[in-house]
């Protein structure tokens, strides 16, 4: 039995107030009880904020290999094309070991739970292996209607191929400019059966919205660069939120990036369980632009955060999203930066009773940060 303390613990949703010290068999808290009521020989003190283990809710680990060889600033079609370009020559060893060394350094940066886009099995046997808990989101593409049967069936198979290896995960349509209606209906009808999450990245650049409008020609132009004709694609919508959102509002939903979604948007998704995944240093590398947090104001409690990928970010610390986001806007509270990072996170996956919260009968992990004028530094994982 250990009997851990330090200056503050934060314990998933507040600080808690009165000298708590937390009492663990193994990995599991098993009471939190006041300082007073323990033998103070029998208690460790750290210094800094005691903290559950962190979500990363939006990573692509297939990408890792790729660190610092995209060009920032592209926007989001030129990085696209670029990404398409140098993955090509990747070597499978390269691949495997980049990916290897990113779950390391997730796990060692005290991630606990990573919501993880595979587009192929490339990623399963270093999950499979990894103390980590990850949530593979299959990601599909396919934006002509009559492709969405055949995308979802080999979906179905590469899931199936997922969980045999005893790892969890769904479906996730990869954004709306690249996904029919038709099978963002298919993905949502089968993730609500199996009640579980659906990710998709929403709303990352403004040409999605320009693309929704019938205008769009960086799209149109990365489709002419593989060789696809959309020419027979005539949207006419508001933009790319309004194209797909209704197909997926019973789903609960992971929005990733949100860089361009304005009040409207969050507005039409209030009713339905959405959470609003924020990569901010993603969009800086990319596209050199921040989401409008204050849309959020009143919904922080239903936003947290991811890395992307290494093909345009600096690391895996998901703690250094916290930062940017502290950096910019000065009305988020470190508590609601914790939250995002802990027990929102968790509840975005279904995964509220084992992450994120330092909680009696739980295993949520243990990380000991430090804070200095609005800024969190990663000092150890304690358990
Ligand atoms: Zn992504």
């Amino acid at each position: 039995m250990r009997f851990i303390t330090a200056d503050s613990i934060f314990n998933g949703e507040d600080f808690l107030k009165g000298n708590p010290v937390l009492i663990l068999v193994g990995e599991k808290i098993v009471d939190v009880q006041p300082e007073s009521e323990i033998n103070p020989l029998a208690i460790e003190r750290f210094k800094g904020i005691l903290t559950p283990g962190f979500v990363n809710a939006h990573c692509h680990l297939e990408l890792s290999h790729l660190i610092g060889q995209v060009p920032r600033h592209t926007g989001l079609s030129g990085f696209a094309m670029e990404l398409m370009r140098v993955r090509n020559g990747s070597k499978p060893d390269d691949v495997q070991q980049a990916m290897q060394a990113a779950n390391d350094f997730m796990w060692s940066h005290g991630v606990v739970l990573c919501g993880d886009i595979s587009n192929g099995p490339d990623s399963f046997a270093i999950k499979a292996n990894s103390t980590l808990y990850y949530h593979t989101f299959i990601e599909l593409i396919g934006l002509r209607p009559e492709a969405a049967s055949p995308v979802f069936e080999r979906g179905k198979e590469l899931l199936r191929v997922l969980n045999e290896k005893g790892l969890a995960g769904s479906f996730a349509p990869h954004a709306p400019y690249t996904v029919s209606r038709e099978l963002f209906t298919a993905i949502a009808t089968e993730n609500v059966k199996n009640n579980t999450t659906l990710s998709v990245h929403n709303q990352e650049s403004p040409e999605e919205t320009d693309f929704f409008r019938g205008s769009g020609k960086n799209i149109r132009a990365l489709y002419a660069s593989i060789g696809i004709d959309i020419s027979w694609f005539e949207p006419a919508f508001a933009n790319s939120f309004s194209y797909y959102f209704d197909t997926i509002k019973e789903a609960r939903s992971l929005l990733v990036h949100n860089t361009f979604t304005g009040e409207a948007e969050i507005q039409a998704a209030r009713h339905s369980e959405v959470w609003w995944c924020f990569c901010p240093r993603a969009n800086l590398y990319i596209e050199n632009a921040m989401p409008y947090l204050k849309h959020f104001t009143k919904y922080l409690h239903r936003t947290c955060l991811g890395t992307d990928s290494l093909a345009s970010n600096n690391d895996l610390n998901v703690l250094n999203e916290a930062n940017t986001l502290l950096q910019c806007f000065g009305e988020l509270s470190i508590e609601h930066a914790l939250q995002m990072l802990t027990s929102n996170g968790a509840e975005a996956f279904g995964l509220g009773h084992r992450f994120g919260r330092l909680q009696a009968g739980m295993a949520p992990g243990l990380n000991l940060i430090a804070e200095h004028n609005r800024n969190l530094t990663f000092v150890q994982k304690v358990i």
